[in-house]
This record gives structure tokens, C-alpha cells and sequence, in this order.
């Protein structure tokens, strides 16, 4: 058994960092085809800062494949020899890893490799316990790699596993610009179902200052050509990325440029500046003015008021603060703007507690505990609120500013 995992590698399968949250709603199979970014750049992004991108091999990444489907193969049957029944439950993976001290046990392997087989294996259990259907390609920009070599990666992993249905990547738009047609067409017929891009913004200023590398027109170009391939498209819109100062244009030229595309999905992943980012420094030194929450708000309203496409509009990340905005545009357009009106109008005192709350449930996921100065402030900005104080506002500011740094 153990010969048959390791026959192809280090007994796991390599993944990197992150994934969009559907995809790990969806459960999918991480398959890493390069490493970190190749651009690097964008200011509020710490994701891969200080990493050097790479391009893996293809022999490589089908002997990760080869990894997964040998791990596949024997969680299962361990699954029926202990009775089971074939079903990957919590008790079956418990006896697979107890079966194989030589792969799991910290007495045998050193603890790096110990962990990376678990997290390999819980991708993989959790990927075939969802049925083994949808797949995403890491990291940053995995059509940047030749489109041979992407196809070949992709055939392979629809022979290894008929049951997939969906294969996703991210995306940057000047890769997908300079793809011809006929290359894109390739990579769908071979299975890449989707593509995840990072749009950010459609206004050419905001681009410019957070270094996206792509302008709108480049943006417009990748989403219809993607479209046109046939391939799905998740357009990412980060609201609050103009600051005060490009607010208004941020919030237009993204809609026009969004209309233009008419992508399958949009997502709204707002603004959070990240310790140890340029921008983080920009709005240290006066240079760049974050809005307030209820001024992203007010941004998204103008967002989706002139939104004009067939998109699907979903608000899927912690970092933003009504994650109730969803529906199928144009039909449900109306109702998502009631939505954020009905925030809108509450009284200040409501709006500063939904705050509070949410922000606070999303730190708590992540962090699991306040530390004590934390408790401290977070009590008195509820007395604050509680009380109707004028100092609510700002103690609840306070609280903000310290907790939205660790969303991820
Ligand atoms: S392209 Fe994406 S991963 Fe790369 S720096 Fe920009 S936001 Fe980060």
C-alpha cells in the first residue's frame, strides 16, 4: 500500500495558498501547476510577497496527479476493508492513517512532511466526499504556462478521473489578452470549464495606482475573448480600491467595463489593507483615503445600479460587510439594490452594531479569541453603541481598523 502513494512522489500532492472561496465551498482538488505569481505586484496583495514564481514541469504535476489517484484508490479500499462500505468518512480516514505510521507517524518523518501528507490528504478526502467533480488549478495565473503543456495536464486529469465536471483557475488579464483564440478554444475542448480574474477595477487610474499591470481596455479584451472561447468567467470587483478620490469613477468605469465583458459571475472581495502591503504605507502617509464602510456601501449601490449585463452578482468573501447581496442581473437587480438600501436607512446606531457584529464573527473565525487591549476597546465601542454615545462611531472604528488587517 505504501509503495503504491510514494511510487510517485513524496506521498503528497503539492498545493499552494489559497483558492477562491468557491472553489472550497465546492470542495475542489487544488492541482498546482506554477508557483506564486508571476506579476507580483499589485499593492494591496501580500499573498505571494516575497516569493519567487516558478513553473512546475509537466512530469511533475502528473506525478501529483498520479499521487491523488493512488491516494484515492486507497482510502476507499481501506474504506471497505474496515466496513465502511466504500464511504469516506471521519473513522475511514482515522484507519487509513493508522494503517500507514510510515507515511503519518512524526516517528518515522519529519514533521514538514508529515503535515504536507495530511493536508494533501484532507484535499483529498474532502475533494472525493463532494463527489470528485470540480477541480482548481493553483496559483495565481496557471494559464501563463504554454498552452501545450496546459492542455496536457488537463487531458491527463480528465482521463485519471471521469468524474470531473469543472476545472477553474485564476487568471490574470494580460495572460488572457495575449492568448490567441484558437489556444483558448484548445484549453476549453481539453476541460478548463472556468476562469477567476481579478478585474479589481475597470477605471484606468485605479489601475494605475495599485499597479494592476492590466488597463480596462485589457480587461474588456481577456473577458470577451474568455467568453468567447466558451469558457466560464468569475470577474472579481474590489469596491473601496479607488479610495476617496477615484470612488465615483472606480465604482462607474467598473460597471462599463463589466457590461462590456457581460461575464457569467461577478464577486465583490472590498478592500481590506493588509500589514506589510504598499498600499497599507499609502494610507499611512496620507497618500491614499480608505473609505468608511458606509461609503463603500454607497459604492456598491452605484455599482450595481449601473450594471447593465447577465451576471450572476454574489458577495462570497469575509472581507465584505453585506454578504446578502446576491442575484441572477439583470432580473434581480432591483431587489439587491433594496437590499442595500434597507442597510442604508437604518439608523446610525443599527448600521455601527451590523458592523460590529459581522466584523467581529469574521475576526473570531480566524483569529478564535480576542486579546485582552481587543476585548477592552470592543466592549467599550458596545457600551458606545448600546448607548447611543457620539463616541460610537469612532470606538467602533477603532475596533475595525484593528481586526480587518487579519482577513484574509
Ligand atoms: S496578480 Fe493577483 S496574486 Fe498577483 S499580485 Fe496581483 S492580486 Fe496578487
Amino acid at each position: 500500500m505504501l509503495s503504491a502513494i510514494l511510487q510517485h512522489g513524496k506521498g503528497y500532492h503539492e498545493m499552494g495558498p489559497i483558492r477562491p472561496p468557491s472553489e472550497g465551498k465546492d470542495r475542489s482538488l487544488l492541482v498546482r501547476v506554477t508557483r506564486n505569481c508571476p506579476w507580483n505586484r499589485c499593492e494591496f496583495c501580500r499573498t505571494y510577497k516575497n516569493k519567487t514564481y516558478s513553473l512546475r514541469g509537466v512530469e511533475e504535476i502528473k506525478a501529483d496527479i498520479d499521487t491523488v489517484k493512488a491516494l484515492a484508490g486507497e482510502i476507499k479500499a481501506v474504506s471497505w476493508r474496515f466496513g465502511f462500505r466504500g464511504v469516506i468518512g471521519q473513522e475511514a480516514v482515522g484507519a487509513f492513517i493508522n494503517e500507514n505510521p510510515a507515511l503519518y507517524s512524526r516517528a518515522y518523518n519529519n514533521s514538514e512532511i508529515v503535515e504536507r501528507r495530511l493536508e494533501s490528504l484532507f484535499n483529498v478526502v474532502q475533494w472525493l466526499s463532494s463527489g470528485a467533480r470540480t477541480v482548481f488549478l493553483q496559483d495565481a495565473n496557471a494559464p501563463q504556462i504554454r498552452t501545450a503543456d496546459l492542455v496536457e495536464i488537463l487531458c491527463y486529469l480528465k482521463e485519471s478521473f471521469p468524474t470531473i465536471e469543472r476545472i477553474t483557475s485564476y487568471a490574470r488579464s494580460k495572460t488572457i489578452a495575449r492568448k490567441s483564440p484558437e489556444d483558448l478554444k484548445r484549453l476549453r475542448e481539453a476541460g478548463l470549464t472556468r476562469l477567476h480574474i481579478g478585474l479589481e477595477s475597470g477605471c484606468d487610474e485605479v489601475l494605475a495606482f495599485i499597479k494592476k499591470g492590466a488597463t480596462a481596455a485589457e480587461h474588456v479584451l481577456a473577458g470577451q475573448k474568455t467568453r468567447g472561447a466558451g469558457i466560464e468567467l468569475s470577474e472579481y470587483y474590489m469596491p473601496g480600491l479607488g479610495g476617496k478620490k477615484w470612488s465615483r469613477k472606480h465604482a462607474l468605469e467598473s460597471a462599463r467595463v463589466l457590461n462590456e465583458i457581460d461575464p457569467d459571475f461577478i464577486r465583490l472581495r472590498t478592500l481590506v489593507p493588509r500589514q506589510g502591503t504598499p498600499l497599507y504605507e499609502r494610507i499611512g502617509s496620507g497618500e491614499f483615503e480608505l473609505l468608511t464602510e458606509d461609503e463603500v456601501v454607497e459604492e456598491i449601490a452605484l455599482f450595481v445600479e449601473h450594471l447593465d449585463c447577465h451576471a450572476y452578482l454574489v458577495s462570497d468573501q469575509m472581507c465584505n460587510l453585506l454578504w446578502e447581496i446576491e442575484g441572477q442581473l439583470p432580473g434581480d437587480k432591483p431587489a439587491i439594490l433594496k437590499t442595500i438600501e434597507d442597510y442604508l436607512q437604518k439608523p446610525l446606531h443599527e448600521r455601527l452594531k451590523i458592523q460590529l457584529e459581522r466584523r467581529l464573527s469574521s475576526y473570531l473565525f480566524i483569529a478564535g479569541r480576542l486579546d485582552r487591549d481587543l476585548a477592552l476597546d470592543v466592549e467599550l465601542a458596545w457600551d458606545a453603541v448600546n448607548r447611543g454615545h457620539p463616541d460610537a462611531p469612532s470606538r467602533v472604528q477603532k475596533v475595525l481598523d484593528a481586526i480587518k488587517p487579519a482577513f484574509i
